[in-house]
């Protein structure tokens, strides 16, 4: 037997249509905020995601799932969304000055890292950029609308964690200030982050082995709030009050840097208490210089992506139910000529917009009545000899357990007129 990779998972009924209910919230409350979808290929150029979340980071340098194609090309699963919405936009001249441009996307994400609770090599996301715009507001709004639609999924108390990079200026200080505190440390520090110190010093604080993540949340280490500038400072102030206006709670951590190099100012990161170790059910941030670094003009952009199989899981702890649909109709059958003509019937009627319940092979009538009695349909068309003889049909009100003989031209009616909204 072949079994999926390691890393990867199926999703099965019913949870599947948890699945559904959560990117029908984001269609729903992205499309009131402007946003309209962008759907971008699975795999990029290595170039693309090499240049964007930076050659020293975590992702880049281990968990990249990199392959030559048969030209020799390097080809890479996307490990994230925001690097290949840029070059799509960069690649269909969609960036003006000026003009603001807001696109959501979902799909599948590869990253080579070790599989536990929370964490997977292929899983998915669903996120939003919004380009053209340095103001605070827009950052305030984008995470309020990642508040919002956890709020709509049904998760209790998502926890807003924040904090600012600054601008360039208040990040080329604050490497400065880390790397004059970690180079006494470095000794005792492992050997990426030995490396880090030398190639890009902010990483350090990504670092998940226990005695650097030790050094590195003691009380002396620099705080990124310490090295800001005064505008940085000020958009940052501007970012908490629209929170406030907004009432999103939120908590300040100044040690929060995020894994990816492009982030600039407002870094956010939701978590969930009920997730265990892997608790980050999403994340995002201001990226000012992206699009400019990737060739493009000098266009702003901020956007968050959350993890599905995150909040996947944050669902089933607050045993939200599935929600999908029973159907509303069973076709009954009493004999094989029934099994036929029931097969042109529940044509009719799913043109008409019912779910309809059916059968190929015949059964007993009460094992079909047992069956849909189990989905908990609402009606069911029973057609035997005796009905098909006087061209009826038998409709039984389920609920209720009253019947009556109809034509098919009033059982379409009767059912479309009963249709669930
Ligand atoms: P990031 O792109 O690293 O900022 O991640 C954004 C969100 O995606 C995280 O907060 C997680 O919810 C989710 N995520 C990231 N990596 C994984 C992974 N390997 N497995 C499952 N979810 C992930």
């Amino acid at each position: 037997m072949i079994s999926a990779p390691r890393g990867t998972s199926d999703i099965l009924p019913p949870d599947s249509s948890l699945w559904q209910h959560i990117e029908q919230c984001a269609r729903t409350l992205f499309q009131r905020y402007g946003y309209a979808e962008i759907r971008t290929p699975v795999f990029e150029h290595t170039e693309l995601f090499v240049r964007s979340i930076g050659d020293t980071t975590d992702i880049v340098e281990k968990e990249m799932y990199t392959f030559p194609d048969r030209k020799g090309r390097s080809l890479t699963l996307r490990p994230e969304g925001t690097a290949s919405v840029v070059r799509a936009c960069l690649e269909h001249k969609l960036f003006s000055l000026g003009k603001l441009l807001k696109f959501f996307y979902a799909g599948p994400m590869f990253r080579y890292e070790r599989p536990q609770s929370g964490r997977q090599r292929q899983f998915h996301q669903i996120g939003v950029e919004l380009f053209g715009t340095s103001s605070p507001l827009a950052d305030a709004e984008v995470i309020a609308m990642m508040v919002r639609f956890f709020e709509a999924t049904g998760v209790r108390n998502p926890t807003v964690i924040l904090n600012t990079l600054g601008d360039t200026d208040s990040r080329s200080a604050y490497r400065a200030a880390l790397l004059s505190f970690v180079t006494p440390h470095l000794p005792n520090l492992c050997p990426d982050c030995q490396r880090r110190a030398e190639r890009n010093i902010l990483r350090v604080l990504d670092c998940k082995v226990p005695s650097c993540k030790a050094i590195f949340s003691s009380p002396d280490t620099p705080r990124t709030i310490s090295s800001l500038s005064s505008s940085a400072r000020a958009h940052y102030t501007a970012v908490r009050q629209a929170l406030d206006a907004l009432h999103i709670p939120y908590t300040e951590d100044p040690t929060l840097v995020r894994g990816l190099d492009y982030y600039t100012h407002t870094i956010f990161e939701v978590r969930h208490g009920a997730l265990g170790a892997q608790d980050a059910l999403g994340g995002g941030g201001r990226y000012d210089n992206l699009v400019r670094e990737m060739g493009g003009p000098d266009v702003p952009g901020v956007g968050f992506a959350i993890g599905v199989e995150r909040l996947v899981m944050a669902l089933c702890q607050a045993s939200v139910p599935p929600t999908s649909r029973a159907p509303d109709v069973a076709l009954i059958a009493h004999d094989e000529q029934a099994l036929r003509d029931n097969l042109v019937l529940a044509d009719i009627l799913r043109g008409r917009g019912l779910s309809v319940l059916t059968w190929y092979d015949l059964q007993s009538v009460k094992a079909q009545m047992r069956q849909a009695n189990n989905a908990k349909v609402r009606w069911a068309v029973i057609q035997g000899e005796d009905e098909r003889h006087h061209g009826l049909l038998k409709l039984k009100d389920m609920r209720v357990g009253t019947e009556r003989l109809c034509s098919l031209d009033e059982l379409v009616t009767i059912l479309s007129a009963n249709l669930p909204s």
